[in-house]
């Protein structure tokens, strides 16, 4: 059985937040098709038949916009899922809390986008963030964009958050979808946050899988990644949008929604070994052959 860690799947690309750096997500107002319910139940079951799959991790945009999210996670733990994580900025947790206290075993990420998009944003704004995720979801991991601006506030945070032994995933910032001098003026390198870290807690980071840098201990983990990280992750899936793999296979276009809407799982298969098998970039291939990808949009 192909082993494959991460099962992203994007429910939604519609977000109540607008962060400058966002990834192409949270930008768009999308419908939902009513019948990706069906449809998402016949990939997801075929995936979980044949793959073995550590985590499927619904995302967004912010996942807690679709009405239809737990019906997925629902569906996918149905299907024997075995473990569940929804990655969200938090601000709905409050209306959905109960709800989501339900699914067990749920992997929650709070991405604490308040640092770069809320203007008095101050340590105790952030630490409140941080306690009453907490106090709503049980156990959490934080997950924060570090830039030059916010650089203080996190080195403040991430004490906050080794005191109280919650993971945070320190993400450094992508180029990709910002425009230019707002990078220039905002880019830290990862190697530079680890450097702080080290100084302010003197922790060790530690190289993971050529992706992270580390620090752990029995209770919690501080993990800093260079910006490739987004184009590293595997599979991003989203039920209601084409999805287009391209690489060794070919050079036509699969997409992977018309292998969902024809269920031809053959055509769906061919396209996840090849993505699994090479999980290369599009940006930074490890292979001799076309970089593989899988990525999301309305091709
Ligand atoms: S909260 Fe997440 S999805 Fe929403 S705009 Fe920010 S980065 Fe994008």
């Amino acid at each position: 059985m192909l082993r494959l860690e991460h099962l992203r799947v994007s429910v939604t690309t519609d977000c109540n937040v607008r962060c400058w750096y966002c990834f192409n997500e949270g930008q768009k107002k999308e419908k939902l098709d009513m019948s990706s319910v069906d449809d998402f139940r016949w990939f997801i079951s075929k995936m979980l038949n044949r793959y073995d799959i550590g985590i499927v991790r619904f995302t967004g945009g912010e996942p807690l916009l679709n009405p239809q999210l737990t019906t997925f996670i629902n569906i996918a733990k149905e299907h024997g899922a075995k473990s569940i994580g929804l990655t969200t900025n938090g601000d709905l947790l409050p209306r959905y809390c109960t709800e989501l206290n339900q699914i067990s075993p749920l992997q929650c990420t709070v991405s604490l986008h308040q640092i770069n998009t809320k203007k008095d944003c101050d340590i105790e704004y952030l630490e409140k963030c941080v306690s009453n995720a907490v106090e709503m979801m049980g156990k959490v991991k934080i997950n924060v964009v570090v830039t030059q601006t916010n650089i203080d506030l996190v080195r403040q945070i991430v004490g906050y958050c080794l005191r109280n032994n919650i993971s945070m995933f320190l993400i450094e910032l992508n180029q990709s979808n910002s425009d230019c001098s707002k990078f220039s003026a905002n880019f830290i390198n990862h190697k530079d946050i680890i450097q702080i870290l080290n100084q302010d807690f003197g922790i060790e980071l530690m190289l993971r899988d050529n992706v992270f840098y580390i620090y752990e201990n029995e209770t919690m983990s501080i993990k800093v990644s260079d910006s490739a990280i987004l184009y590293r992750t595997p599979i991003v899936i989203s039920p209601m949008f084409s999805v287009s793999a391209y690489g060794h296979l070919g050079q036509r276009n699969f997409s992977i929604v018309d292998a969902i809407n024809n269920k031809d799982a053959k055509s769906l298969f061919d396209v996840m070994d090849c993505a699994i098998n090479y999980s290369c970039s599009s940006c930074e291939p490890i292979c001799n052959r076309t970089p593989v990808g899988i990525s999301l949009g309305n091709f």
